[in-house]
């Protein structure tokens, strides 16, 4: 532990550093004028600069002028410094300058000629004090760093998780891996699976009118619409990507895929959420690609379904929105869109 101290009388320096080195501190920095400290200290070089002493604990002389307080004052406003305990000596009782270094920031006062023992004691507890602020910070460092790792994770958790951050439904990893199983036993058991694939109309224009947020709360409330319209316990709504979003419909043959997609259009256009520059409709409304794999062939695949599903999404899209367009996938068949 370094000790600096500014006493201006040569005799009460030579006291303190013997009551210094009694009590095993030989590594005290000790002078007898203030502008030597400041420089020891490099209190002028600025405060990202290295001190050239490592201060602990400095007893400052206050009866050689105003100078020894401003040292003070400064000391508090410096981020190396400022939890440095300060003693302040002086020959004079407890008076104004003293109580102004209180002000400033001092942790102790000892009046001089110096009482030996009360001093040691006084410097002891000074030094277990800055032992103590040196033990906090570090602590400090140490949950600041933990914060901050355990933040880090979350967010790698997040994305690893199968929840979408802003609609709270399933998001594509979990679409992904329960199409997977999905597929699999209906190939298996011979039976139908569908998914619809759908995608809100003019979104892009949505956002550019209401913006950002008003299109993230709308996309908020399609989720929980279509999360009503499901019904079946193995049916499950995915986002599938920026304002598309799918599901998966089990034992569910091509009229029941129609049936679910015009409900899901319905249940939509109900909400009239207003959207002037939407071509379909003066609401949001979405438009569908609704692809059934009728479990027959047992050479396809989901990527097969997913693609089926897109394509019958842009026919629906093309032929004005706001509509189904179905197939099955095994027949490689479109059904054409009834006039809406
Ligand atoms: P279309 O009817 O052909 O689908 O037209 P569109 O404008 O919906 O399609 P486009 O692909 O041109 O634009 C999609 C828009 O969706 C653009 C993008 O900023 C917006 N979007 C995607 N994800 C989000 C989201 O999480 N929040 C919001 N607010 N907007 C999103
Ligand atoms: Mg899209
Ligand atoms: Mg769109």
């Amino acid at each position: 532990m370094a000790i600096a101290i500014f006493e201006h009388d040569n005799n009460q320096l030579a006291e303190i550093v013997a009551i210094l080195q009694e009590g095993g501190h030989f590594d005290a920095f000790s002078t007898n004028n203030l502008a030597k400290l400041r420089d020891a200290m490099n209190i002028d070089g600025g405060t990202n600069v290295v001190m050239r002493v490592q201060v602990n604990l400095l007893i400052l002389d206050l009866d050689d002028g105003p100078e020894a307080l401003d040292l003070l004052r400064q000391l508090k406003t410096d981020v190396r410094y400022k939890d440095v305990p300060v003693i302040v000596t002086s020959e004079y009782d407890f008076d104004q300058q003293v109580r102004t270094a209180y002000v400033y920031g001092a942790s102790d006062f000892i009046r001089k000629p110096l009482n030996k023992s009360e001093a040691k004691a006084r410097i002891h507890a000074s030094l277990r004090l800055n032992h103590e602020i040196d033990r906090r910070k570090a602590r400090e460092n140490e949950i600041t760093e933990i914060a901050n790792q355990l933040r880090d994770l979350t967010q790698v958790l997040m994305k690893l998780s199968l929840i979408d951050q802003l609609t709270g439904v399933a998001n594509r990893r979990a679409f992904d891996q329960t199409l997977e199983q999905e597929f699999k036993r209906s190939r298996r058991n011979r039976q139908p699976l569908s998914i619809l694939l759908f995608d809100v109309d003019h979104f892009k224009f949505f956002n550019d009118t209401y913006g950002h947020q008003a299109g993230d709360l709308c996309l908020r409330r399609v989720a929980q619409e279509v999360l009503n319209t499901i019904k079946r316990p193995g049916d499950m709504l995915a986002r599938f990507g920026g304002e598309e979003f799918s599901i998966i419909l089990p034992d569910t043959d091509v009229s029941g895929a129609k049936v679910i997609a015009q409900r899901v259009l319905a249940g939509i256009a109900a909400l009239n959420i207003r959207h002037e520059h939407n071509s379909a409709a003066p609401c949001v409304t979405v438009s569908v690609g609704a692809a059934t794999y009728l479990g027959s062939d047992p050479n396809s695949e989901t990527k097969g379904l997913v693609g089926l599903a897109d394509q019958l999404l842009y026919a629906a899209k093309k032929a004005g929105r706001n509509r189904v367009q179905s197939g099955a996938l095994d027949e490689q068949v479109v059904i054409p869109p009834k006039a809406s």
